[in-house]
């Protein structure tokens, strides 16, 4: 499997050689799209789904990420650190 980095790293030198050009380069849409994809494949891994806490009289439900857990075995609750950096970095706070 590739290093993320080193499969980002064009891409990236597209985005500078062309961020100030009036116009995007050739290979644009095709970055956009595959970055997209990168990115929904990423949040496909981290759905939030339903998980009961403290079966019993004082149960409740609660969201847990499906691809994250917490070092003691224990679920990640949702939005899990990654989905909140990727929201970050869209712009809004998880
Ligand atoms: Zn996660």
């Amino acid at each position: 499997m590739s290093d993320p980095s080193s499969l980002l790293a064009p891409i990236r030198k597209r985005v500078v050689t062309y961020r100030d050009h009036g116009t995007p380069g050739l290979h644009a849409p095709q970055d956009r799209a595959r970055l997209l994809g990168a990115l929904d494949k990423v949040l496909a891994v981290h759905e939030p789904v339903d998980a009961l806490m403290n079966p019993g009289r004082h149960e409740r439900v609660v969201k847990v990420c499906t691809g994250c857990g917490t070092d003691d075995g224990n679920w990640q609750r949702w939005p899990c650190p990654t989905v909140r950096a990727v929201t970050a970095a869209l712009g809004e706070q998880a």
